[in-house]
């Protein structure tokens, strides 16, 4: 007898169980088809394909999600044009998009600072304010009127100034350049006499090697290599003044978000997470190989801007910032987060990383 009530009692449990399953399954078992855009041409390493690309990452929520949240990736071109992603996930149209932030900077100047200002954060840095420091929650804070929730998905970590036809010695040999350099930086050099273009990447090596620009950055010596800046400038200076890090930006609709139950949430945020260190040691690994290359095998002279110019440039800078933040309480909310977070990091910098390749010049040299 207590047997049979004990099976009878597990059958009624099973039973009660089988009852309240319903809406638990159905909120776990509905299946989620998206659409992804991007801000980058078909192709492209690292910003479309590859580890740590965004195709990686809607490859990876598949995966994790056994299929529950599948992600459609449409290069730029393939469904809407390069830039108007920003505008398409914010009205819902699609519901992610890849790109950078501070090609939205017209919409709010405070995109820039998830990107990369110029003397900011390295990817050490970047990382510690966004995922530590306050970062994510003011990102969301400033994306919140667009119907956005923004995150990082990978980061090219320092990128190089750029590719010259003539040297820089001075200043003054900027004056007259023109020159494609996108967001602040662009302005900065401005306000040195550059003429500044923004052309998309696949226009850069046309318009350098024909002499329509004098001078481009674009990232840094792997896809720089690959789209050929080598073979039309051989001045290749390398401090990364303008973009000390380089953060991909992850944007998804509000109201998308709002409808994934939280064991897919948690999965986006942790394949984003994923992609953003693979991504970046990706850059780490391949950057090594081609600037070796490019030096070796392509004629390339590679130096650092001199401390003067990246003085002077600094200077610059920090005018422009503070008329920016000057505008809007938001950018200066931003702003303020941003440089008080670094002053601190710029310390424990100081004793960590700077030490630590200060030791590697002197093993190496
Ligand atoms: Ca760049």
């Amino acid at each position: 007898m207590k047997r049979r009530s004990f099976i009878k009692a597990s059958l009624l449990g099973a039973a009660g169980g089988a009852l309240a399953a319903p809406a638990l399954v159905s909120a776990q078992t509905r299946n989620f088809t998206w659409k992804m855009t991007n801000a980058y041409g078909p192709g492209s390493p690292f910003y479309v394909q590859g580890p740590g690309s965004p195709t990686d990452f809607c490859n990876m929520v598949k995966a994790m999600s056994n299929g529950r949240l599948t992600i459609q990736h449409f290069a730029a071109g393939e469904l809407i044009p390069a830039l108007e992603g920003f505008d398409a996930v914010s009205k819902g149209i699609v519901e992610m998009n890849a790109a950078n932030a501070y090609f939205w900077s017209g919409k709010t100047f405070a995109a820039q600072y998830f990107t990369a200002v110029p003397f900011g954060l390295n990817f050490q840095g970047f990382n510690a304010w966004l995922y530590h420091g306050g970062g994510q929650q003011l990102w969301e804070e400033v994306y919140a009127p667009f119907n956005l929730m923004p995150m990082i998905m990978g980061n090219t970590g320092v990128q190089m100034t750029g590719w010259f036809r003539k040297p820089i010695d001075k200043i003054d040999d900027l004056k007259g350049l023109k020159m494609r350099i996108p967001g602040l930086a662009g302005r900065v050099l401005a306000q040195h006499g550059v003429d500044v273009r923004l052309l998309p990447g696949g226009e850069i090596f046309p318009a350098l090697e024909r002499g329509v620009i004098d001078a481009a950055e674009f990232v840094g010596p792997f896809q720089d290599r690959r789209l050929g800046l080598h073979k039309a400038a051989k001045f290749y200076y390398t401090t990364g003044w303008h973009e000390t890090s380089t953060a991909t930006e992850l944007i998804i609709n509000k109201k998308a978000w709002d409808s994934l139950p939280p064991d897919l949430k948690e999965i986006v945020k942790a394949a984003a997470a994923a992609c953003n260190a693979i991504s970046q040691a990706w850059c780490e690994a391949t950057n090594a190989e081609a600037l070796d290359d490019l030096v070796k095998n392509h004629g390339v002279i590679a130096q650092p801007l001199s401390p003067e110019i990246v003085g002077t440039l600094r200077e610059t800078n920090t005018r422009l910032l503070a008329e920016f933040t000057a505008k809007d309480p938001l950018v200066k909310k931003v702003h303020d987060s941003f440089m008080a977070f670094k002053a601190n990091h710029d310390k424990w910098a100081g004793v960590s990383e700077a030490v630590y390749h200060a030791q590697i010049r002197g093993v190496t040299s």
